[in-house]
């Protein structure tokens, strides 16, 4: 499998509660390498933007508002088949489906506080990652 970069934001709900540290040592432990990383504060208009996806979906307004509440960290992760490897360790969006070991089993409140996002496949992978950061500030 083709060494992959993808997404990864840890959520408000996460950061709020301190699990920085513990969410990036299980993508280090799944083998997946934090090659840029940074903490920001979102404003609603920007992660309205982000979700664009979502716009027309019941809980795009709860999102925005989740998501844009408090600081949250984004950081591209690399490895062998990065995109699945993050989801897989992410766990199902509702926690409730979530598996043991999985981030989301461990730490997520509910199917909209889920702790953490991954991009779902290569080209948002690679527009997400254009989204939040310059081709200078990523490092392997
Ligand atoms: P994922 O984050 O697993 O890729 P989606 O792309 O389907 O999931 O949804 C994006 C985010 O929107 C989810 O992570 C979650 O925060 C929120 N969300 C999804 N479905 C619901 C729902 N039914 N109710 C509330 N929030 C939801
Ligand atoms: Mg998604």
């Amino acid at each position: 499998m083709a060494i992959e970069r993808t997404l990864s934001i840890i959520k408000p709900d996460a950061t709020r509660r301190n699990l920085t540290g513990k969410i990036v040592a299980m993508f280090e432990e799944a083998g997946l390498r934090v090659v840029a990383s940074k903490r920001i504060h979102l404003t609603p208009a920007q992660a309205g933007q982000f979700y664009a996806v979502h716009k027309e979906r019941p809980f795009y307004g709860e999102l925005v508002e989740q998501m844009s509440a408090e600081p949250v960290v984004v950081q591209v992760l690399e490895g062998e088949g990065a995109i699945a490897k993050n989801r897989e360790v992410m766990g199902a969006t509702n926690p409730a489906q979530a598996d043991e070991g999985t981030i989301r089993k461990a730490f997520a409140l509910s199917v909209g506080e889920n702790s953490v996002h991954g991009s779902d496949a290569p080209e948002t992978a690679k527009e997400e990652i254009a989204f939040f950061f310059a081709g200078i500030e990523l490092v392997g």
